[in-house]
């Protein structure tokens, strides 16, 4: 079977001294990871279900590592998330240790797990390096739920302790449970199976002809699909190399892509950000030498949301580079994506990726073909998840009779096989007076107004028109917004009239969660 870490396994001569992560000052080899993460995975064999307090820190990566190469499921905690959640997800997902780093403060939903403290600086490539939280590897035969049985069929027990390694056990056992975004409600676990992540791995190799000389530039956060497994799993997979930002700053990915990065992944609020930055006249420092590392990598990527129009368009024109898009989901990992020897064409996410299927369908559930058609996403195929961790309702709801996923998003598929995303079912679709009108279009026409700065595109129901087109916009200059009418008459005049806002909302700012993504269920009025 596939290996989910091949480059992992004992590496030795040049392979060893390669570096394999970068945080700050901290590097590590692929000798010293590997050796951290065996020591480590010996001493979490025994544990049922680990959580890890996933900061952006090579600690974080050693535990998952580690977790990975021990056969135990790892379920990525986001440090920010609120105590209400967390406890959630806790409740949910019963770790029954969770591994942090030494100068991690864990909050109180915490207090009840074994804490298990990994120090990465304190690594020496022995076993003995680690420190724990009291008790050592024995006391996991205390902790609650070792070994419990999973909610969902078909999957395997995690691998027994013997002799760690990556990839070992069954294809089809848990690797991650990976919480989604929240996006359109609470976040559920989705169980990830090694299978999954090899295959959807696998595809990105292909697509984008990503290789172990792949020198990745990160600044994604480590507990959902994108930073986690795209970000470190990728490059870790093949014997490549990630450098993290810490914190996202244009400086920093000029920096470290203008001194051996190769690729950059991020999501539709950094190169929004690093577009502000190429705005800025030639000649100006920062600008320009963030100009010339974008102009010299071989791969800038974003996904997570739709990278709107006017932001590709500003990236290309400066740097004569394009941003390429890829859409995935944590329940399917990657669907799409633009190849890199692909034309990237803004606005849409390219062709499904090797092995996976995809059609569009109907609300009635008929599939539709052809280039006008309009309809949700499914897909099928060996990057799907298992199910959602203790939602077998849930579970059943998102798949069809014959086994498509419903991704709850809806597009269309051009002629050539490229994808586009006209939104989500539940939130970007609107349906007015008989018309099905995509939020993503009006946004972008929307942002290409020089006095806008953010916009959003909801519906809300109107007696007349079943639901009506509302605007929410963050203008440039607070203090001399553009006017409604003048918007509505842009989208109207460069779409058409049944797109037109009905009502523009002004805000300071759009409620956005951790990836930037925008949380329209919160944009309402109070
Ligand atoms: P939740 O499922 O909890 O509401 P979420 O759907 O935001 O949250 P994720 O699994 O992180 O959680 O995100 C997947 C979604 O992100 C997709 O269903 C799609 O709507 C959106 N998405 C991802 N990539 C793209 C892209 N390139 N363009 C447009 N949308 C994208
Ligand atoms: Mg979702």
């Amino acid at each position: 079977m596939t290996l989910l870490l091949p480059a992992l396994q004992s590496p030795t001569g040049p392979a060893a001294s390669r570096e394999a992560v970068r945080f700050g000052d901290l590097s590590l080899t692929y000798g010293r990871l590997a050796g951290a993460s065996a020591a480590l995975a010996a001493r979490i064999a025994d544990a049922g279900r680990v959580a890890v307090w996933a900061t952006p820190t090579a600690e974080t990566v050693i535990a998952v590592v580690a977790a990975l190469r021990a056969g135990v499921p790892v379920v990525p905690l986001n440090p920010r998330t609120g105590e209400r959640e967390l406890a959630h997800i806790l409740a949910d997902s019963e770790p029954t240790a969770v591994l942090a780093g030494p100068a991690d403060e864990l909050p109180p939903a915490l207090g009840k797990v074994r804490r298990v403290t990994v120090d990465a600086r304190a690594e020496t490539g022995s076993a003995t390096a680690y420190g724990e939280g009291g008790g050592g590897a024995a006391a996991y035969a205390e902790g609650r739920g070792g070994g419990a049985a999973y909610a969902y069929g078909g999957g395997g027990a995690p691998a027994d302790g013997g002799a760690p390694g990556p990839g070992e056990g069954d294809p089809e056992s848990p690797a991650l449970i990976v919480y989604t975004s929240g996006t359109t409600g609470p976040p559920k676990g989705a169980v990830l199976p090694r299978r999954a992540v090899a295959a959807s791995l696998d595809a990105l190799e292909d697509a984008w002809g990503w290789t172990g000389d792949d020198v990745l530039v990160h600044a994604l956060p480590l507990f959902h699909v994108h930073g986690l497994i795209l970000g470190v799993l990728g490059p870790l997979r093949r014997g490549g190399s990630l450098r993290h930002l810490g914190a996202f700053s244009a400086g920093g990915v000029a920096r470290e892509l203008g001194s051996g990065g190769t690729m950059l992944f991020g999501v539709p609020t950094m190169y929004h950000r690093l577009a502000e930055v190429l705005d800025a006249p030639a000649g100006t420092a920062g600008r320009d030498a963030l100009a010339g590392a974008l102009a010299g990598a071989r791969l800038l990527v974003s996904g997570s949301a739709a990278l709107p129009v006017h932001d590709h368009e500003r990236v290309a024109a400066a740097t004569g580079r394009r941003v390429i898009e890829r859409y995935g989901m944590t329940e399917t990992l990657m669907n799409t994506g633009i190849r890199a020897d692909g034309v990237p064409r803004p606005g849409t996410v390219g062709p499904p990726l090797a092995g996976v299927e995809l059609r569009l369908v109907e609300e009635d559930g008929t599939v539709l073909e052809g280039p006008e058609a309009i309809g949700e996403i499914q897909v099928r195929g060996p990057n799907l998840f298992t199910g959602y961790l203790n939602r077998p309702d849930a579970t059943a709801a998102a798949h069809t009779a014959d086994g498509w996923f419903r991704t709850g998003d809806v597009g269309t598929v051009d002629t050539d096989g490229y994808v586009t995303i006209v939104g989500r079912k539940a939130t970007d679709l609107i349906k007015s007076g008989g018309y099905k009108i995509g939020a993503g279009e009006i946004e972008n026409v929307l942002l290409g107004h020089p006095g806008v700065r953010e916009a959003a595109v909801t519906g809300e129901a109107d007696p007349d028109l079943g639901e009506r087109v509302v605007a929410w916009v963050v203008p440039a200059d607070p203090d001399s917004p553009p006017a409604a009418e003048e918007l509505a008459d842009l989208v109207a005049g460069q779409l058409a009239p049944h797109k037109r806002p009905r009502t523009v909302r002004y805000l300071d700012a759009l409620p956005r969660n951790d990836l930037g993504k925008i949380m329209k269920r919160s944009l309402h009025v109070r």
